[in-house]
C-alpha cells in the first residue's frame, strides 16, 4: 500500500509505470498474507515487483510500449511472471520501455520518455529504462528487465543498480514478446546482487514451452554469493579500455579492480579481437529478427487496427504504418533489406560469422581466466533528446554490452561510483551458465 501510494506521488515525474495493476496487486498481497500465516516461507513471499512491459500478463495490458499493441490484454502469463507469482511476488505493474525493447535511452515508447531518477533531464537508459527508473526510485525493490544487447546492464549502470542478463537459455522466453529470439533474455534489475540472486533463482530452470530453453540443474545463487574471492582470476580485455571511452568511467572501473584485487583476486590482460566488428554485426542480426518476429503484428490479430480500412492489404498496410513508431520501422527495413535473396550472404550470413568469431574470441579468453571484467557503457547517461536524431550514435552506446548477447553468456552491471553525480557500472561476464560466479563476485564486492 505504501509503495503504491509512493508511485502516485513520484512516477508522475519519471513516468516509470504503463500500468499500476492497485486491485491486482492489493489481491496478491492479501494472498501471501494469508499464505504466510500458514507457515510458508519465503523471501519473495509478499515481495512487490513489477515487470518490463513485454512480459505477457494474464488480463492486464501488454503493449510492448507500443501504439500496435493498443489495448492489447495477454491471455496468459510468461513464465518469468507465473514463476515469480508463485514465488508469491506481488506485481504493482507493468513498466515503461523502448517500443518492442529497441533503444538505448527509453525515448522510442509510445508512452513517452522516462526520466533518470538522478538526473531528471536524463535518460534512464534503456530498453529497460522503466525498470531501471521504478527499482532506483525505490518504487519496488526488484523488477524484471530483457536484455537483447545490453537492455539490463546499460540502464542498471545509469541508475545504479544491479543488473544481471542470464546465459541465453537459462531463463524461459515464453510469453516474452520476441525481439530478437537468438539474443533476448530476461532477467532482473535490483539494488543487490543478493536480490538479483533471489529474483534469478525464481525464474531460471528448464521450460518446455521454450525449445531453447536449456535443461541443466540451476546452481544455489544465494549460497554461492558467500564464497570469498581469493584465487579469482579477473581478465581486463585491452579492447574495453580504448578510445571512445570516458576517462573517467575508466577510473571508476579501475577502482573497482584494486578493491577486488584487497579481497585476494588477480588481474591479467586479455583480449577480444574481433569486438570492433560487434556493433556491425549486431545491428544487422537483431533487425533481421525482429523484421521477421514483428510481421504478426498486422491488425488483425492483436491490439490497434487503423479505421476503415479498404480491403486487407489496406488494413496490413495503415495498421503497421500507424501502429510502429520509427525506430520500429527503420528496423523492420534494415532487416528486411539483410534478408533479402540478393543481400542475405553479404550481410546476414557475413554477421553470422563475425558472431562465431566474437564467440571463439570469449572462449579463448576464458581459457585463462575466471571473469572478464570492464565498464558497462562508454559514457555516463546522456540527456533526453540529445541522441534522439542520430540512431547510429546510441548504437555506438551499445559496444561492451552486444557482445555478450551474441556469444550467448551470461553478464553483469553493477554500480562502479558516480562521474559528475552520475551513476556508472562496471560488467562482469563469465562463461556460460556461471551467474552464480558473477553474483558472487558483485556481492562480496557489495
Ligand atoms: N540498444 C540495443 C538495441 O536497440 C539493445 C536493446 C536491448 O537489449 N533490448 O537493439
Amino acid at each position: 500500500r505504501g509503495l503504491l501510494a509512493r508511485i502516485r506521488q513520484l512516477d508522475p515525474q519519471l513516468n516509470s509505470f504503463i500500468t499500476v495493476t492497485e486491485d491486482l496487486a492489493l489481491e496478491q498481497a492479501k494472498a501471501a498474507d494469508a499464505r504466510r500465516a500458514a507457515g510458508e516461507e519465503g523471501a519473495l513471499l509478499g515481495a512487490p515487483i513489477a515487470h518490463k512491459d513485454l512480459f505477457c500478463t494474464e488480463g492486464v495490458l501488454t503493449s510492448c510500449a507500443s501504439k500496435i499493441l493498443d489495448g492489447f490484454k495477454a491471455p496468459y502469463d510468461a513464465t518469468v511472471v507465473a514463476r515469480l507469482k508463485a514465488a508469491g511476488a506481488v506485481s504493482l505493474g507493468k513498466l515503461n520501455m523502448d517500443e518492442f525493447a529497441m533503444g538505448s535511452s527509453n525515448e522510442s515508447s509510445h508512452y513517452g520518455a522516462v526520466k533518470n531518477p538522478w538526473a531528471l533531464d536524463r535518460v534512464p537508459g534503456g530498453s529497460s529504462g522503466g525498470s531501471a527508473a521504478a527499482v532506483a526510485a525505490r518504487l519496488v525493490p526488484a523488477a524484471t528487465g530483457t536484455d537483447t544487447g545490453g537492455s539490463i546492464r546499460q540502464p542498471a549502470a545509469f541508475t545504479n543498480l544491479t543488473g544481471i542478463k542470464p546465459t541465453y537459455g537459462r531463463v524461459s522466453r515464453w510469453g516474452m514478446i520476441a525481439y530478437a529470439s537468438s539474443l533476448d533474455q530476461g532477467g532482473p534489475l535490483a539494488r543487490t546482487a543478493e536480490d538479483c540472486a533471489l529474483m534469478l533463482g525464481t525464474i531460471a530452470g528448464f521450460d518446455p514451452k521454450d525449445s531453447t530453453s536449456v535443461d541443466t540443474p540451476v546452481d544455489d545463487y544465494l549460497t554461492a554469493l558467500a564464497k570469498p574471492l581469493a584465487g579469482l582470476r579477473i581478465g581486463l580485455p585491452k579492447e574495453y579500455f580504448g578510445a571512445g571511452l570516458d576517462a573517467r568511467i575508466g577510473a571508476a572501473v579501475m577502482a573497482v579492480v584494486e578493491e577486488l584485487k584487497k579481497l585476494g583476486a588477480s588481474v591479467k590482460e586479455v583480449s577480444l579481437p574481433n569486438m570492433q566488428h560487434a556493433i556491425p554485426a549486431y545491428y544487422v542480426i537483431a533487425p533481421a529478427e525482429a523484421s521477421s518476429n514483428l510481421s504478426r503484428f498486422d491488425g488483425v490479430r492483436f491490439g490497434y487496427r487503423c479505421e476503415n480500412p479498404q480491403n486487407l492489404e489496406d488494413l496490413y498496410k495503415r495498421s503497421r504504418a500507424e501502429g510502429f513508431g520509427s525506430e520500429v520501422k527503420r528496423r523492420i527495413m534494415v532487416g528486411t533489406y539483410a534478408l533479402s535473396a540478393g543481400y542475405y550472404d553479404a550481410y546476414y550470413l557475413k554477421a553470422q560469422k563475425i558472431r562465431r568469431l566474437i564467440k571463439n574470441d570469449f572462449v579463448a579468453a576464458f581459457a585463462d581466466v575466471d571473469v572478464i571484467l570492464g565498464p558497462t557503457t562508454p559514457n555516463p547517461a546522456w540527456k533526453l533528446g540529445e541522441k534522439n536524431n542520430d540512431p547510429v550514435a546510441q548504437y555506438l552506446e551499445d559496444i561492451y554490452t552486444i557482445t555478450a548477447n551474441l556469444a550467448g553468456l551470461p553478464g553483469l552491471s553493477m554500480p562502479a561510483g558516480f562521474v559528475d553525480g552520475l551513476p556508472v557500472g562496471v560488467q562482469l561476464l563469465a562463461p556460460y551458465f556461471q551467474e552464480a560466479r558473477l553474483l558472487n563476485v558483485a556481492h562480496q564486492y557489495q
